[in-house]
């Protein structure tokens, strides 16, 4: 499991947090301030559950063997495509589908 230095931007303390992702934007323990997190470590020895992934369509028993797959997929979630590039992608979709229907 991650953990995260996390600091209070209005009181300035700092402390560790055990992160589970429903944590991760919980106020300031002391003050309920607003805090900030960074991503520290993982902690050694937790062990990787093995899953089927059924997008990549094979088993996947570690971070490393996931990494390999997505590579291989050319999956990667950097690149994905903008809203705007999107809305876009549709308005050219749709203009072709117009034309196709008109001929
Ligand atoms: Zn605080």
């Amino acid at each position: 499991m991650p953990s995260y230095d996390v600091k209070c931007t209005a009181c300035g303390r700092t402390w560790e947090r055990w992160s589970p992702i429903a944590d991760r934007y919980a106020a300031c323990d002391f003050c309920s301030g607003p805090v900030v997190q960074e991503f520290k470590h993982s902690v050694q020895g937790t062990p990787f559950i093995p899953y089927f992934d059924i997008g990549l369509g094979q088993q996947i028993d570690s971070l490393p063997e996931r990494k390999k797959a997505m590579r291989n997929a050319h999956m990667d979630y950097r690149d994905h495509p903008s809203a705007g590039e999107l809305s876009a992608r549709r308005d050219r979709a749709h203009e072709a589908r117009r034309e196709q229907a008109k001929s």
